[in-house]
């Protein structure tokens, strides 16, 4: 997916929108009872619009022919049947309009789920490439626009087809060389409307890239906006946002342009097809070629003929923003999920925690930089190592690749023996906990937040898991208790109080495996005692792999082992590592100065 990067206008040929239009095809195949339903209501609608024509004939025809045979029993009998029509018309485009929008919303919703379920199944890499705001963009507008094409598509095509064919059938009944006159100029109008589609798709499709950048401007600067005011910013984020904003006018204006000049090449065949018939009309009846009630309705049905040429315009337009809406929504769904079951993958049970690395390498992109290179760990059930050394050495990445947030390229990853690639990750990850620095918690009440480690919690189960985290106390405090509502991702907490609630999220979820990455680096003292204390009881008996950036705190690890971008360049336990005075040892002794 070309999530961040600006997107060149693509040429879309009409093969490729046909296989695109086959990729929505299943959603709409669920719904063809009511979309048979719409399209008869469309049916009625347009016989509707026809029958006015041929009534004006009718009355025209007498009145010249004969005017004594139009009676006024006769013109109201014209005039009834033609009222109950339209009355029948008119319940006929309400259920088109009520059936057919419920429909594209039913449908959008069947597209948002599913885009949303693939999304669950991708790997961190395919987050770490691309801008949430863009995301959010294609699930969003892109969808509505889908929904809107796939219920207005079917319905302009099929009323542009029976008032087309209709009224080619009438003119010629009338008199054949004003239907020849007519439907000639057709060919012009189809070609020119073929020609600005195309233009007109590419732009809509670089002005919905650029909204995605917007959000993703907006998402950036509301989210980080407490750098922004420390940094006294806000000029800045003020600057880059007016520049996408303005590059979105520009790409818009360009748009508008190859519609406004579509417009006016319409209104002008409009004229000149007016025009034309008057005229060749005229002089046949001039001639005495035709009557004046077929001149009459000849009139009516070039309205309703520019009727259906302007509903071919919306419908291009339509076609643009729908096109281009399930092409966008097929890049995602065509993202091949990195990470997933191998097919004899199994659940794991009664895990008792032993780690194994064995020559594992790894690196974000492939071919670029190695993060670790050849590496082998022992991390042995219930023990508590420690990951220290230099930032960037990979001790997150080391981290990271056990519940399998990322793939190892070569090597093996063991729990308990068994290949962590045949394990199911449902079931891998059910028994590792992560307590990472930077939390994230949902906005919601902290019961929402506790629970999410385990949803059928009791109410005993959070307050034991609480306590143990050392966060009971304050919560009580507050006034609404477990039930205060923390704000956007706890905004309304401390650093030291949110990460005790994440501590007892994973108290709740009880894994047998803990990964800490410097989980108190970001607290102040006291903060970090607290959570320090918390962490200690979370740890007891479990396998726990620390990543400690504050040193004192990892001092009766079983094991540390210090990793650094050439690999594991020792380990043992810290008495062991002070003696031998390596890399440990100085930068135990920096950070006692410190
Ligand atoms: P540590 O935890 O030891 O500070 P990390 O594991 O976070 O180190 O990072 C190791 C290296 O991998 C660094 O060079 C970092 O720039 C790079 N890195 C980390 N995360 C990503 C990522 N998501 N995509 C690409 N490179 C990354």
């Amino acid at each position: 997916m070309k999530g961040n990067k600006p997107e060149e206008p693509k040429k879309n040929s009409m093969k490729k929108s046909f296989s695109l239009m086959g990729r929505f095809f299943p959603y709409l195949r669920k719904h063809l009872g009511t979309e048979a339903l719409v399209l008869c209501c469309v049916a009625v609608t347009a016989a509707c619009d026809i029958a006015l024509p041929l009534i004006v004939r009718e009355i025209t025809n007498a009145g010249v022919e004969d005017i004594a045979s139009l009676t006024l029993k006769r013109i109201l009998l014209i005039c009834l049947f033609y009222i109950a029509f339209k009355g029948v018309a008119c319940i006929a485009s309400y259920c088109q309009a009520y059936f057919g929008h419920v429909m594209g919303i039913k449908i959008e919703n069947r597209m948002r789920e599913d885009m949303f379920d693939h999304l669950q199944k991708l790997s961190f890499t395919f987050f770490d490439n691309t801008k949430v705001g863009q995301l959010m963009s294609r699930m969003t507008s892109d969808l509505f626009d889908i929904a809107e094409w796939a219920h207005h598509f079917p319905e302009m095509v099929f009323n542009t087809v029976i008032k087309f064919f209709a009224s080619f059938f009438i003119f010629a009944s009338m008199d054949w060389r004003l239907a020849v006159c007519v439907f000639a100029m057709m060919p012009f109008m189809i070609i020119l409307t073929k020609k600005t589609r195309t233009k007109m798709r590419d732009t809509f499709r670089q002005s919905r890239h650029q909204v995605g950048e917007i959000n993703a401007r907006i998402e950036d600067s509301l989210l980080g906006v407490r750098v922004v005011r420390s940094f006294t910013n806000e000029k800045t984020e003020k600057e880059k946002f007016s520049d996408g904003n303005k590059e979105y006018v520009d790409i818009k204006k360009k748009s508008y342009r190859y519609m406004s000049k579509f417009h006016s090449t319409v209104t002008m065949l409009d004229g000149t097809m007016y025009i034309a018939v008057v005229g060749v009309g005229a002089y046949f009846m001039h001639i005495g070629v035709t009557n004046p009630g077929d001149f009459a309705a000849s009139l009516l049905l070039v309205s309703t003929l520019l009727g259906s040429i302007r509903s071919i315009v919306d419908f291009s337009e339509q076609f643009s923003r729908g096109i281009t809406g399930i092409e966008r929504f097929a890049e995602i769904m065509d993202e091949v999920p990195d990470i997933t079951d191998s097919p004899d993958a199994v659940d794991i049970k009664d895990v008792k925690g032993d780690i194994v690395f064995k020559d594992v390498s790894f690196s974000y992109v492939k071919g670029e930089k190695t993060i670790l290179n050849h590496l082998d760990l022992h991390i042995p059930s219930g023990s508590n190592v420690a990951l220290v050394g230099p930032s960037g050495g990979g001790k997150t990445t080391l981290c990271n690749l056990i519940p399998r947030f990322y793939e190892a390229e070569s090597g093996d990853i063991l729990l308990d023996g068994k290949n962590i690639k045949d394990i199911t990750l449902q079931s891998l990850r059910s028994n590792i906990g992560v307590v990472a620095q930077d939390v994230y918690l949902f906005s919601g009440t902290i019961r929402d937040n506790l629970i999410y480690g385990k949803p059928k919690a009791t109410e005993e189960e959070i307050i034991e898991a609480t306590k143990k985290a050392g966060a009971y106390d304050f919560i009580s405090a507050l006034p609404d208790g477990f039930d205060t509502y923390i704000g956007e991702r706890g905004v309304k907490l401390s650093g030291g109080q949110k990460q005790r609630i994440s501590i007892a999220r994973v108290f709740l979820k009880n894994p047998p495996v803990l990964l800490l990455d410097e989980a108190t680096s970001a607290l102040d003292n006291e903060s970090e005692k607290l959570v320090q204390e918390s962490l200690e009881r979370l740890s007891e008996g479990r396998t726990t792999l620390t990543i400690a950036h504050r040193l004192t705190t990892i001092r009766n690890a079983d094991e540390i082992v210090v990793l650094t971008e050439d690999g594991i360049a020792e380990h043992g336990s810290h008495s062991e590592l002070m003696q031998k005075g390596g890399i440990y040892s100085n930068m135990y002794s920096m950070y006692a100065v410190m």
